[in-house]
């Protein structure tokens, strides 16, 4: 989208553009992803680059939508942010970086499942403000990955509003994973849960339109063949099937590589059809598929809450943990 003067006024008009566009359903849970998106993928949020104060808008925002879904805090003092400081390493080298996550919990309550924790993840930023093209310099972001940050806010609200789960689940969303992981990699040395506690991780990442390599209502699972959680998740009724472009070599480039690397069965929730908006100024509100969207998160919410109540532990297939 181009960029607009902000002025509140704009703000209003991007809004109600965001909430305007997808006109066919007046179903609450369509209106609420289609507002939300539209919101996270405003031209008033910049790209939400990452470690910007656009990408903190985007965290104080989820921080407030958890707050309202009764998703407890896991960030910092109290509160759902967690603020990341320090030097990381860039691609360039070592440097000083500022960013923040964000995260909520929803305790278990089981006595003996509480203590093991399921944890969705999405990540906050995307690329900000850049180079012009066609002479659009604001890279919304819109399917990488407000799709996920809207997906994964979906899962916290419907979880919250139902019956406890006998086990935990930790939401986070994390800054700055496109300059990185340094959100992540925080994370890691500073985690809310025992990362040991953690038996799955599940990110989401670009499910805002469908993959034609796939049916059209099927989303993929990186690194499928790697553990058992997708074909359990798909026994329990989800439409995950094997990524179908392993040339692409996803399970590596999203967050949840770190926490596999660190031996938690952690793998990325997609429909990434490898459009040619990725990374542009052009992923914006204008080419997400709300009805696609809206499927591919409602047919989540009963295998994630399976997952959430049961005593099933993914495991690495043997040679395949990374
Ligand atoms: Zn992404």
């Amino acid at each position: 989208m181009i960029r607009a003067k902000i002025s509140l006024a704009a703000i209003l008009i991007c809004l109600f553009a965001g909430a305007q566009q997808p006109q066919a359903k007046h179903d609450p849970s369509f209106q609420h992803i289609a507002g939300e998106l539209g919101f996270l993928s405003s031209d008033a949020m910049h790209g939400r680059g990452s470690g910007t104060p656009d990408e903190l808008l985007a965290a104080t925002y989820i921080a407030s939508e958890l707050m309202q879904a009764g998703i407890a805090p896991a960030g910092d003092n109290g509160g759902y942010i967690q603020d990341v400081s320090g030097t990381f390493p860039f691609r360039t080298g070592p440097k000083a970086w500022h960013t923040r996550n964000v995260i909520g919990v929803l305790r278990g309550h089981d006595p003996k499942l509480r203590d093991e924790v399921v944890l969705l993840t999405a990540h906050l930023d995307h690329l900000g403000i850049g180079k012009p093209v066609n002479g659009d310099e604001i890279y919304n972001g819109a399917d990488d990955d407000a799709s996920g940050c809207v997906a994964v806010l979906q899962l916290a609200r419907t979880l919250a509003a139902g019956k406890p789960p006998k086990r935990t689940v930790v939401f986070t969303f994390f800054g700055s994973e496109e300059t990185g992981g340094q959100g992540n990699q925080y994370f890691l040395e500073h985690p809310p849960v025992p990362l040991k506690s953690i038996v799955a991780n599940l990110e989401f990442e670009m499910i805002g339109r469908p993959d034609p390599m796939v049916k059209a209502d099927e989303l993929w699972l990186t690194g499928f063949e790697r553990s058992n959680l997708g074909p359990e998740l798909a026994k329990h009724g989800a439409k995950v099937v094997a990524d179908p472009h392993p040339e692409q070599h996803f399970f590596q480039r999203s967050d949840n590589f770190a926490l596999a690397k660190q031996g938690i069965v952690a793998q990325t929730v997609s429909s990434f059809g490898l459009h040619k908006d990725y990374h542009q100024p052009s992923d914006d509100l204008a080419h997400i598929d709300f009805h696609h969207m809206e499927s591919a998160i409602q047919s989540l919410v009963g295998p994630v809450q399976w997952l959430a109540n049961s005593d099933f532990k993914p495991e690495w297939v043997a040679g395949k943990k990374p």
